[in-house]
């Protein structure tokens, strides 16, 4: 018997879903081992009856639930609720489902400031219909991933997440085991840069300063960024985005990593961590533009990031 498959994109970008097609060769192999019942990049299926004929939401009993996407409005919740209801083993699938990902950055503001900013008052776009609007889902009080709602079993990082770590997760679970879970690494531990343990000192540059590096040489000959004095999270990232082999992607491309992967370990700081990382460097974290939002680039929900409160009037 297949084991029964229901995924599903919460507030998400589709990258996710793409990962899982990037698996490529090993899918087919997977395929005849799964049911997908419900996948709504993929497959016809809705949510209130195939016309929407139905009053209640109606999500396939299932084996395994794959999720993308954190929670941003009432919706998500409710439909992550029903997800959970329905089946056995849940996954977290990439950063925003892990950690509220990127969209998390706007924990730093209130919902009205939000609105009032991004929908009623941009100075570059024209005012969008207002997410206030009763006959439209009510926001939640802040971005959250997947787990500050229900249980999830298993966490795959990654924005996006590597196909090799989705066909280990769900091999685990083919081969009835009940958790997977990455190595903790860190990006540094597998960059194959030249470390010194020392930069020039002084100012963090931001991640798109251009590196210093010969392009005829390898990775091998290149010094670390932050020792040319670029930010990158490398320290305080879990490692595993080129996959079970390879160098961090975004080395790779001699620009630094941006910390999509997230947290070495449950219950790590990475703002504390990462300061720390570059004052052992000679380097002054006080010197980052954007230092609270930067390294909590993918990771704003479990209250990573809150609004700030309000500064008294001069
Ligand atoms: S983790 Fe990245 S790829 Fe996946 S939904 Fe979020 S933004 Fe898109
Ligand atoms: S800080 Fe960045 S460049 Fe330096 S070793 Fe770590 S991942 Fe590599
Ligand atoms: S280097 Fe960092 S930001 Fe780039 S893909 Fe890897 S984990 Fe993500």
């Amino acid at each position: 018997m297949p084991v029964k498959v229901v995924e599903d994109w919460l507030n998400a970008c589709s990258g996710c879903e793409i990962s899982i097609l990037n698996i490529g060769d090993p899918l087919l192999d997977l395929l005849p081992q799964l049911e997908f019942v419900h996948m709504t990049a993929l497959v016809d299926h809705k949510f209130f009856g195939q016309v929407g004929d139905k009053m209640t939401m109606e999500i396939p009993e299932a084996d395994v639930a794959i999720v993308s996407g954190g929670v941003r409005n009432e919706e998500h919740k409710h439909e992550l609720e029903e997800i959970r209801k329905k089946a056995k083993f849940l996954i977290a699938l990439g950063s925003c489902a892990a950690y509220g990902g990127i969209p998390a950055q706007a924990n730093m503001w209130k919902n009205e400031e939000v609105f009032e900013k991004v929908f009623r008052h941009s100075p570059s776009t024209d005012p969008a219909p207002d997410p206030a609007d009763p006959n439209i889902p009510k926001w939640t009080d802040s971005c959250m991933a997947v787990d500050e709602v229900v249980k999830a079993d298993i966490v795959i990082p990654g924005c996006p997440p590597h196909p090799d770590w989705i066909v280990e997760a769900l091999s685990a679970l083919l081969a009835g085991k009940t958790s997977w879970s990455l190595p903790e690494r860190s990006v540094c531990d597998t960059c194959p840069v030249i470390r010194e343990k020392k930069a020039a000192g002084g100012a963090v540059k931001r991640c798109f300063e251009n590196a210093e590096f010969n392009p005829n040489e390898g990775l091998d000959k290149m010094r670390c960024l932050n020792e040319q004095n670029i930010l990158c999270l490398g320290p305080v990232t879990l490692a595993g985005c080129a996959g079970k082999t390879g160098v961090p992607r975004c080395i790779q491309a001699r620009t630094p990593c941006r910390g999509c992967f997230g947290p070495i370990r449950k219950g790590a700081k990475p703002m504390v961590d990462m300061m720390g990382a570059l004052t052992s460097v000679g380097l002054d974290p006080k010197t980052i533009v954007d230092r609270r939002a930067i390294m909590n680039r993918y990771i704003g929900g479990h209250k990573f990031l809150t609004p700030l409160p309000a500064r008294p009037a001069r």
